[in-house]
């Protein structure tokens, strides 16, 4: 039953599989002589398999678990150096045909103002993140065919795109809407997104169906084999998750990275990103009224096992969760965040109380100024850059790239530039100071005479206006 390369979600994502791997993994915890050689291979930085992952996770002696930390920071460093990749969030419309009993968007939810941005609306909300500094959003959408249809998602995108604002610009939209046909994500795809980003939300079908009771969410196969026909359909950069809290996080851990075998054995390139959300409090959902949330710890020891079993795979962690949480995942393998992020429908203009329409409690309220210092006070180089896909370093392009270690030729320079254009730009005196000594540092630190030419280079030109330069 369990195929891998099988294009049936339930035979790549089979529950005899997880239950089998579980079981093996409760069996052989103690095993150390095991466990030492699954460490040994993730240490090869070549990945894990789901079923090494979850002895690792199963295990609970501190040693250990501090081994896996420790590679999983070295991992990190090792792939994608000090740079965090920032992003925003833009809420399109909370219009939800779906019962998924976790969001407040949910069908039967009578309390919540329902509202769907028009295009000047969406035209003003860019205006205010481009104001703020942001180059890369993620748009987020309920799932209505007749209030939010494709067409309306892509006149979004259009306008995204189309929006020059002072300097500003948002150069990657990618995109997180429900699972759809292959046409619409060519259509996605020819309107220049970067990644398509669908939640799991559980691997269980069981429960996964019971979550979602009515409306086409419902249909498990149909979600689970999403990222199939979304690679079908010509996007190669797709971004995985599993909602925590809703199942078994053993369970979701082991399927998560099945289901991340099942693309690279399938289509030659794992999953560009994995987002760690973990559910939260809502319009009319209470987190406690689910029986599977995970403590801070558990959270941590999955972000490590996940950065160790999939080394090539952006990490994403959003603003649910706290800085003291995001301050600890960053370490243990998150390449992501978002920063200043409204989860409410017209967040950043709003005239109506901003939680009217929000689809859940944003714990990290900092704004980008802050969390761009803080990163960078805490030894990271926020990057702004979005070039990749631009310059087609997509799908395994990018992965050979990154596997190769020659993406921080890439990655370095651009971060420090596009940090150098936040810092002109958008950012705070002081976050200014800080910022152009972490650049100065860094330039003087950049082994190749050539990545030091291309920064010097474009760092001048950004001072002095001029931003006709690659990134
Ligand atoms: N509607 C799209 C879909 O069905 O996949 C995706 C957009 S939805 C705005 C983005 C994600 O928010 C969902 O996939 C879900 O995991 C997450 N979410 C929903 N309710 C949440 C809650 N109460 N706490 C945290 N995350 C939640």
């Amino acid at each position: 039953m369990y195929n891998p390369k099988s294009l049936k979600a339930e035979e790549f994502i089979s529950h005899e599989e997880i239950l089998e791997s579980l079981d093996f993994a409760e069996s052989h915890k103690n095993d150390a002589a095991l466990i030492n050689e699954i460490l040994e291979k993730a240490a090869k930085r070549k990945g894990i398999s789901h079923r090494e992952a979850s002895v690792l996770l199963a295990c609970e002696d501190k040693n250990v678990i501090e081994k896996i930390n420790k590679l999983a920071m070295e991992i990190k460093r090792d792939f994608y150096g000090n740079r965090i990749v920032m992003f925003a969030p833009l809420y399109l419309s909370n219009y939800c045909v779906n019962g998924c009993t976790y969001c407040p968007y949910h069908l039967k939810n009578k309390r919540i103002a329902r509202k769907k941005l028009t295009q000047d609306e969406v035209r003003r909300e860019v205006i205010a993140l481009q104001d703020m500094g942001h180059k890369r959003l993620a748009i987020e959408s309920g799932e209505d065919p007749v209030n939010n249809p494709i067409e309306y998602i892509l006149e979004c995108i259009d306008t995204i795109y189309s929006i020059k604002h002072k300097n500003g610009a948002i150069r990657r939209v990618n995109v997180n809407i429900a699972a759809t046909t292959v046409e619409n994500y060519r259509r996605l795809k020819d309107a220049g997104i970067g990644t398509y980003i669908l939640f799991q939300e559980t691997y269980c079908k069981e429960s996964y169906e019971s979550l979602h009771p009515t409306g086409p969410k419902h249909d498990y196969a149909y979600h689970t084999e999403a990222m199939d026909r979304a690679m079908e359909g010509g996007i190669d950069d797709v971004g995985l998750g599993v909602l925590f809290g809703l199942e078994l996080y053993k369970y979701e851990l082991c399927g998560l990275l099945m289901h991340a075998e099942h693309l690279e054995a399938v289509h030659g390139v794992g999953p560009h990103t994995i987002s760690m959300p973990r559910i939260k409090r809502a319009d009319d959902i209470d987190p406690d009224a689910f029986d599977n949330g995970i403590d801070d710890d558990i959270f941590a020891k999955l972000c490590a096992i996940i950065r160790i079993s999939v080394p090539y795979t952006g990490m994403i962690i959003s603003t649910r969760e706290s800085a003291e949480v995001r301050a600890r995942m960053l370490r243990l393998g998150v390449s992501q965040i978002s920063g200043a992020s409204r989860t409410s429908v017209g967040g950043y203009t709003e005239e109506v109380r901003p939680t009217d329409t929000e689809q859940f409690d944003v714990s990290d309220q900092r704004t980008l100024d802050e969390v761009v210092r803080w990163l960078m006070e805490s030894g990271f180089i926020p990057s702004f850059c979005t070039a990749c896909y631009r310059e087609g370093r997509t799908g395994d392009r990018f992965m050979s790239l990154l596997k190769s270690g020659k993406i921080h030729d890439c990655c370095h320079p651009n971060a420090l530039m596009t940090l150098k254009e936040f810092l002109e730009d958008y950012a705070s005196e002081e976050t200014k100071r800080i910022g152009d000594d972490l650049i100065k540092r860094e330039l003087e630190n950049i082994p190749t005479d050539k990545i030091r030419n291309i920064c010097s280079r474009n760092l001048e030109e950004i001072t002095e206006g001029r931003r006709d330069f690659r990134f």
